[in-house]
Order: structure tokens, then sequence, then C-alpha cells
């Protein structure tokens, strides 16, 4: 049966696709994706027809996986990270969508940025936290500031995806000031670049300086909340063990009290 699966790669090296991830695409007669995509995945895939189109291709790739599964193929459609998280998945839904195609479309996840880059960090999303894309290219820049504002005034962790490009270097510094009106100058961030992948990168810094650092298009940039720590140079944000000064504040206990975990009863 003709199909279209998009798979998340994680983000970069073989190791760090899902077996589910890699059973998919043996499974493919054609892989098609982002240049740099197709290039960390092409060896371990030998017979595959490789298809590879440019950035802001999107359209165009989905519109061709759509077109290789109605002449009957099985079609791959590659996403770094997750193909589910500014991926590619959504997109290839509204086509088929749009097409009327009764072509089948299965989505395999991927490992985040935001997973490879706290793992890197030590342990720094273990409390609720907010995804946000500092990208304007689909999103107008008001709605972006709007949530970074929400996330930054309800004490979420914060991880910014596409933190900085060569035009776009203030929306990174315009975060830092909305963060800084809620959260101390001391709360850690951690920066990582290419996370699991060749040339690996990690800094943890606090918000007073983390703009002295580079940060790139293959950077994650994680703000710590109002309880994140750095314990033996690990950035870690409690869940409120009473372990390492996680607790919470006073006005919280209530709150506690009222989720004891299922080994409490
Ligand atoms: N679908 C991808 C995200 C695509 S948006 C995912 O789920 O990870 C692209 C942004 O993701 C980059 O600008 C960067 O902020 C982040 N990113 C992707 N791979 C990364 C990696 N290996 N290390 C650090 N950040 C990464």
């Amino acid at each position: 049966m003709p199909k279209i699966y998009v798979v998340g790669l994680g983000p970069g090296g073989l190791e760090e696709m899902t077996p589910r991830a890699v059973d998919a695409l043996m499974k493919c007669s054609y892989i098609i994706g982002y240049t740099a995509y197709i290039d960390l995945i092409m060896d371990a895939f030998p017979g595959k027809r490789f298809i590879t189109t440019g950035m802001k291709r999107e359209v165009e790739r989905c519109a061709l996986a759509l077109k290789k599964a109605e002449e009957g193929f099985i079609t791959g459609l590659v996403s770094g990270g997750d193909s589910g998280i500014y991926g590619m998945a959504g997109l290839m839904l509204e086509v088929v969508s749009r097409e009327k195609s009764g072509v089948s479309v299965e989505i395999i996840p991927g490992i985040t940025a935001a997973s490879a880059a706290a793992a890197v960090l030590g342990a720094p999303l273990m409390h609720d936290f907010a995804v946000i894309s500092l990208s304007d290219c689909l999103t107008p820049w008001d709605a972006i500031l709007k949530r970074i504002r929400s996330a930054a005034s309800s004490d979420f962790v914060v991880c910014f995806y596409n933190p900085r490009s060569r035009s776009r270097t203030m929306h990174i510094a315009a975060a830092r000031e909305e963060l800084l009106k809620h959260r101390a100058n001391s709360t850690p961030v951690g920066i990582v670049r290419n996370a699991g992948r060749e040339g690996e990168a990690f800094v943890i810094t606090d918000l007073e300086r983390m703009l002295d650092f580079d940060m790139d298009m293959f950077s994650t940039v994680v703000v710590g909340n109002s309880r994140t720590i750095v314990l033996n140079g690990r950035m870690v944000t409690p869940r409120g063990y009473e372990i390492c000064g996680g607790e919470w504040a006073d006005e919280d206990s209530g709150d506690r009290r009222d989720h004891r975990c299922a080994a409490d009863h």
C-alpha cells in the first residue's frame, strides 16, 4: 500500500534515531528531505532513492512526497528532531487534506531539540516548560512576544528554538528583557549548539550574561525558572523532592499536599 511516513530523525547522529524511525525508512522506496538532513542519513540507507530540496521549500517537499505516494511508492519525508514540532508533519497533513488525497500518512516521532539539549545541560525540564520559536518568518513578532511574556510571568522554564540568525539578532535580546521583568539576573541559562551531533558544545551561564555567548540557528537556549539551580556544573529544575533546595514556597504548599503522588497513598 502506498503510504507516507513523516519521520523525525532526532537531533543529529544516526544513534539518535528511534528504531521505529529506522524501520519506517527501511520500508521506503523514496526518502525526501532538506539537503542537510538527507546528507546525515544517506549512507545508512543504501538502495533508497533520495530527493533533496533546499531551505524554505517545505511545501514543495510535501507535494513531492504526495506525488511519489500517489504513484504507488512508500515514501519517507524526514524532519530533524521531532517531525511534529516545528517540523513537516502538520504541513504534510494539510497538503494531503487540500488535495483530497486518500494516501495514508503515519507520523513517527523523534527526539526534539529541547530533550536533546536538556540532557546535555543536566535536567532543566523537570517541571513545566514552554517551547517558543523566535523565528518570525511565519509567525508575527507580536504573537511571539505575547507568548514570551506569558511564559515569563507564569514561571515556566523556557526553551527557545531558532534563537538567533544572521538577520535576526534582536529577538533573543528582547526575550531576555521580558524574562528579566520576572526573574533574577542569576537565573541559570543553558545554551546548547549541535546537541547530539558532531560539534556538540554547551555553556551554562545566567540571564545577566547570556548574550555574551554565541548562539545561532543550530542552538537551543534553555532559561530556568525561579527554582532552577546549577549542581556540579549541571542545570537542574527540582521537582520539589526537598533534596537540593527545590521545595515550594509556603504559598504553594497547599498545592503540594493536594497532589501527592501515587506512592504516598
Ligand atoms: N523539528 C525540530 C525543530 C526544528 S526548528 C525538533 O524537533 O528539534 C529548528 C531549531 O531547532 C533550531 O534553530 C534550533 O533552535 C533547534 N535545534 C534543532 N536541532 C538542534 C540540535 N541538534 N542542537 C541544538 N538545537 C537544535
